[in-house]
């Protein structure tokens, strides 16, 4: 890591240091990729220095080309196979049938429903049997996720959820994005910084909140997916 520069070197040491703590006390860990810039850090950082914390990520049937794309390139560059779990087809078929085939955007239940079948029960799937779980989310990301703590109990999933990157700032990402020369999401390069379903995802303009282009036709306190649905306990380790 010599090219990184020294606050990055911490931030990411301190970040180990976190994971390894868990590791210590939760020998179990998954780790939940979005495919977004923390996620390309934390899996650098993760199949670097702790192989045996499993990556896995999600793909709803609705991701962009360039995230699909972005899964190859991150296994060509690693020479390893990310952990890919998919919705259950039948449940899938069932809500398109009640809602229609874009049937999210007609509310906010409705959008959380089809985040529950094509997000929520493939990651509830992915995360059985495990202790805890390890997410990519930053506090400067939302109102919500300021409030998040390190590691901490996780009661709607059951399971401690680790929290390595809450210090790091968008600007730190990419510093380590870029010393370390890893492949990301060329999406990133044309104005989003929060990457999730191709039709509930646009541009954001330079200064805006960046993930005012997730779900952006509702309210901001209600732009979460479900896997970070409200504040978890903190606790010591
Ligand atoms: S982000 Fe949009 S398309 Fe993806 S699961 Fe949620 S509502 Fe469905």
């Amino acid at each position: 890591m010599s090219r990184i520069p020294a606050d990055v070197r911490d931030l990411a040491d301190a970040s180990l240091g976190l994971l390894r703590q868990a590791l210590a006390n939760h020998p179990r860990i998954c780790y939940a990729s979005s495919l977004g810039a923390e996620s390309v850090v934390l899996t650098d950082l993760l199949w670097s220095e702790l192989p045996q914390i499993e990556v896995f990520t999600i793909d709803t049937g609705r991701l962009f080309p360039q995230t699909r794309d972005l899964i190859e390139r991150i296994q060509r560059h690693y020479g390893r196979r990310l952990k890919i779990y998919s919705p259950d087809a039948a449940a899938v078929e069932s809500w398109v049938a009640r809602h229609g085939i874009d049937g999210f955007r007609s509310g906010t239940d409705q959008r959380r429903s089809c985040c529950q079948v094509r997000k929520i029960e493939p990651f509830r799937r992915a995360i059985a049997g495990y202790d805890a779980w390890v997410t990519g989310i930053r506090s400067g990301q939302s109102v919500q996720r300021a409030r998040a703590q390190p590691l901490a109990w996780d009661p709607d999933h059951g399971l401690y959820k680790v929290s390595p990157l809450l210090a790091w700032s968008e600007e730190q990402v990419w510093s380590y994005i870029r010393a370390r020369e890893l492949p990301y999401n060329t999406l990133h390069d044309l104005g989003f910084p929060s990457i999730g379903c191709a039709p509930c995802t646009r541009a954001v303009a330079a200064g805006e909140d960046p993930r005012s282009g997730r779900w952006w036709w509702e309210r901001e306190e209600s732009r979460e997916c479900g896997l970070h649905p409200r504040l978890p306990a903190l606790v010591s380790g």
